[in-house]
Parts: structure tokens; C-alpha cells; sequence
């Protein structure tokens, strides 16, 4: 597998997280997802995309089980 971006073949299975934004909440999705070592580009799967859209259901509906781990801050 190449990279689409920089051609690169450094192409790795990784564990990353995914930010998704609920509101004013950002919230952290782990995921193992192939990301290109030379520019950071991830690829996502159908799986995954569809994974993300689950967790992003729950989010919505209020039915996800959240782990605080710290504080969005706006600087004013
Ligand atoms: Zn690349």
C-alpha cells in the first residue's frame, strides 16, 4: 500500500485517536487505523467510518460510557 498523499510506503497499523465533537464536548475515540509514517495521513476502512458513525449515534443519543480525562478551555 502506497500513500495517496506523499507516495510514501511506510504505512503502519497504529493506535490513534480519533476527535469527535458532540456540542461543546470533544470526545476521544480509540482506534488501530493504517497511518503513513512520512506525513500522518490516516486511512480509514468501511469498517471504521462505520465504527465512527456507531460511537457518534451513541454520542448523540447520550448513550455512550464517558471517561472524563480533562477540560476543553476557552481563553477569553
Ligand atoms: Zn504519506
Amino acid at each position: 500500500m502506497k500513500c495517496i498523499i506523499c507516495h510514501s510506503e511506510d504505512i503502519r497499523i497504529t493506535a490513534v485517536r480519533e476527535v469527535l465533537r458532540v456540542e461543546n464536548d470533544v470526545v476521544y475515540v480509540p482506534i488501530q487505523i493504517p497511518v503513513c509514517f512520512a506525513c500522518g495521513e490516516r486511512y480509514y476502512d468501511r469498517q471504521t467510518i462505520r465504527y465512527l458513525e456507531e460511537v457518534e449515534r451513541q454520542l448523540k443519543e447520550g448513550k455512550a460510557n464517558l471517561q472524563e480525562v480533562g477540560k476543553v478551555l476557552v481563553y477569553s
